[in-house]
């Protein structure tokens, strides 16, 4: 054969960020009937609808072109599924989203469609119904046909259907409808494709952060009525119509993704998901009760309780700082600057001092034990501020004071969004007992206490 291959100019990574997604093929076999372009169809819909870029091959449509001079001998069925996953590799490559249906009854054929697609961006699929439930079914009276002896060769009546026997994904339509049957395949997708989805959000929940800060300043000039709850913090209509804001825009954007969120019912099913959305819909109601402008709307996320996203913003300031993980920590100072995602002018990183440091304390929790620490590490220290809400950690994270150390209680909402920033800056957030704070708990409560620092060396002792 004297063809030789010629390599592209740009790689697979370059695509990737080009097209802001990685490329994956998520392969649906099953019989006929069993409900994998139904399926394929709506996921593909839902997949476009959160800003992917996805592209269903149904086997049946292709058999109108490309495959249109196939059969369904078994030399036929073998060619079929190898010019599907010859184009499902050639459309990963270009790094979409690749939904193929296709009955692809042989497992030796679903086995060379991983090898040539590639492990690791290869998802089987096994939209699962017995054949008696597909019968019953018979969407395209296919099987009345096949038993009238009308068709020859029809999978699973004449013809063998050989199960996967590790799909990546079992859908059995006997028990999932297809609602359930999406929010599973949109799931893994969501999990694939964490680093760009991160981006994606972050965007939604700057601006739902924005939104919620124009409400916020609406109720912030009047005057307010200001209620005590049961743990006597304060609590306005401002806390409740952010909450109501916030949470309904990521819903709706995401309802994939449970909430956590200071003003909501806690809804305990968050812990069986692997994302959830950890949000304090104003952080320094202390701070905005006494009219100091030190308050911020905070939305963190958690993937596998891990905080791996953050925005905090501070309206009356109009400061915004937020992070995603693997993608740096960028603070806005929206006075003065136009506001644009990942602006790497705006990117902020901790401080290197590990004496003359500056530490931040709350302004409206002192305590007897703080006290005595800056006591006694006062010949480390070169000056003390005091600050309200999460802009304590932004301010360790924009590298303008260096140390926090919270003794007190506060709640899963209240660092979240900032222990992301902090990391992403570069510096150390651990619980107060140095093990690391975990996010969408069973009990929200921070009961250890936290620190933040620039760098471990400036650990007051
Ligand atoms: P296939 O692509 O596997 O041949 P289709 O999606 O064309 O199957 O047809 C499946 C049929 O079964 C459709 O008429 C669909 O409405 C019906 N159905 C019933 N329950 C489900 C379910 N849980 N998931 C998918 N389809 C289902």
């Amino acid at each position: 054969m004297n063809i030789i291959r010629h390599e592209n100019k740009i790689d697979a990574n370059a695509r990737s960020i080009n097209m802001n997604q990685s490329g994956l093929v998520l392969w649906f076999t099953g019989l006929s009937g069993s409900g994998k372009s139904t399926i394929a169809a709506e996921a593909e819909a839902e997949l476009a609808r959160l800003g992917f870029c996805a592209y269903l091959l149904d086997g049946d449509n292709l058999r109108f072109g490309l495959n249109e001079n196939l059969g369904f001998s078994n030399a036929d069925r073998d060619e079929n599924v190898r010019r599907i996953y010859e184009t499902a590799a050639l459309f990963c490559g270009a790094q979409v989203i690749t939904l193929v249906s296709a009955i692809s009854p042989f497992k030796k054929a679903r086995e060379l469609a991983k090898e040539k697609i590639g492990a690791e961006n290869f998802c089987e699929v096994y939209i699962k119904a017995d054949v008696e439930t597909c019968k019953s079914r018979d969407p395209k009276g296919l099987y009345a046909k096949a038993l009238a002896g009308e068709i020859s060769e029809f999978t699973g009546v004449s013809s063998p259907y050989e199960e996967p026997e590790q799909p990546d994904i079992i859908i059995d339509t006997r028990e999932v409808g297809v609602d359930e049957a999406v929010k599973i395949i949109v799931s893994y997708v969501l999990e694939k494709e964490l680093g760009f989805l991160l981006k994606n959000i972050l965007e939604d929940g700057i601006y739902a952060a924005f939104d919620a800060g124009k409400l916020i300043l609406d109720i912030y000039k009047k005057d307010f009525e200001v209620e005590y709850k049961s743990d006597k913090t304060p609590l306005t209509e401002a806390d409740r119509k952010s909450n109501d804001l916030i949470c309904g825009r990521l819903n709706k954007y995401l309802p994939y993704i449970d909430i956590l969120a200071e003003e909501s019912a806690d809804d305990k099913k968050r812990l069986a998901n692997k994302f959830c959305f950890i949000i304090d819909p104003l952080d320094g109601t202390k701070e905005f009760v006494k009219k100091n402008g030190e308050f911020t709307v905070n939305i963190g996320l958690a993937y596998k309780n891990k905080a791996v996203l953050g925005v905090v913003y501070a309206p009356y300031l109009d400061k915004l700082y937020y992070a995603a993980k693997n993608h740096g920590a960028f603070a806005h100072d929206l006075n003065k600057d136009i506001f644009k995602l990942f602006d790497a002018d705006k990117k902020i990183k901790v401080s290197d001092k590990v004496n003359d440091l500056i530490i931040v304390k709350s302004r409206s929790h002192s305590d007897e034990k703080t006290e005595a620490l800056l006591e006694k590490n006062k010949h480390r220290i070169k000056s003390t501020a005091d600050m309200g809400s999460s802009l304590k950690g932004c301010m360790i994270a924009e590298g303008i004071a260096d140390v926090y150390y919270r003794f007190g209680y506060t709640m899963e909402w209240d660092t979240c969004a900032m222990q992301c920033i902090v990391e992403e800056a570069g510096g150390v957030f651990a619980q107060g007992d140095w093990s690391e704070m975990l996010y969408n708990r069973e009990n929200s409560l921070n009961e250890l206490g936290f620190v933040i620092l620039n760098r471990l060396e400036s650990r007051l002792d």
